[in-house]
């Protein structure tokens, strides 16, 4: 179940010891732009690259997360990246050399961190046999999710030896605002099949109306995660709250999703 948790939401089934996460909302930041007011964690929005930079170490903060990060330039990909301490740093300042859309790591001392405002932030976390600690984070808006990120992200943990992996799906805009053209059922149809589109994408009043939380759990489920838990928060329903591209055409502030392995005292 997601709780909130002062300025961050977070998802109790990834309250396990070792592992820190956090989603962060509009709120609890040092960004005074109208549109970026004031949790904003990305850059090329408008804020100094300063106060970005203070956002996340004070969004690190809220969630009990390492202060060494890594984050990256998004491009709607499947792409994954094994990171470890020696990337910290990497994306926090504006001339990044590798784009992906999620990272995993089995080492502690390093946040993960990936951006949105409107598409779905999927953290993952599970343990080896032996009980260490594995966690991922992916940036999943529609076309990451029919590529099929969280399906991947879960193979990759899987691979690295986990056995049990929970996944919580944070705040996205939901179907109640999610409107899509006929391009993207049919993208979606070419890669997920009629069945899977015709449970996720659905005609409503003339209109086709798009569930990426519902295409995540599903594909987060099938490809193994023991546990997946969605928030039920729309961000296009409640700008005040979350940073919406939809609800905003385009000038907003940029949300985070966060995950790390807290170092042993
Ligand atoms: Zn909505």
């Amino acid at each position: 179940m997601f709780y909130r948790d002062r300025y961050i939401w977070k998802s109790d089934i990834l309250d396990i010891p070792e592992v820190a996460h956090g989603f962060s909302t509009r709120r609890g930041g040092v960004s005074t732009l109208p549109h970026t007011t004031s949790m904003n964690v990305g850059f090329f929005r408008g804020d100094e690259e300063e106060t970005v930079l203070e956002n996340i170490r004070l969004f690190c903060t809220y969630a009990g997360l390492p202060d060494e990060v890594v984050c990256t330039p998004q491009i709607h990909s499947d792409r994954i990246r094994y990171v470890t301490r020696e990337n910290a740093g990497e994306g926090t300042v504006k001339d990044v050399p590798f784009p992906c859309d999620g990272f995993v790591t089995d080492q502690p001392g390093i946040t993960l961190l990936v951006r949105v405002a409107d598409c779905a932030p999927v953290l993952l976390a599970g343990k080896t046999e032996s009980g260490a600690p594995l966690v991922g984070a992916v940036h999943a808006g529609w076309r990451g999710t029919a590529a099929g990120i969280g399906t991947k992200a879960v193979a990759m943990l899987r691979n690295m030896g986990a056995v049990k992996i929970c996944a919580a799906v944070g705040a996205c805009i939901h179907a109640c605002c999610y409107q899509v053209g006929e391009e993207m059922r049919d993208k979606v149809k070419g890669l997920r099949g009629t069945d899977f589109a015709g449970r996720y994408v659905q005609e409503r009043d003339g209109g086709l109306y798009a569930d990426i939380a519902g295409m995540n759990r599903e594909l987060l489920l099938e490809a193994g995660a023991v546990q997946v838990d969605v928030c039920g928060a729309c961000t296009q329903c409640a700008p005040e709250l979350y940073h919406s591209h939809r609800a905003t055409g385009g000038i907003r502030g940029t949300m985070g999703a966060a995950v790390g392995i807290v170092p042993a005292l």
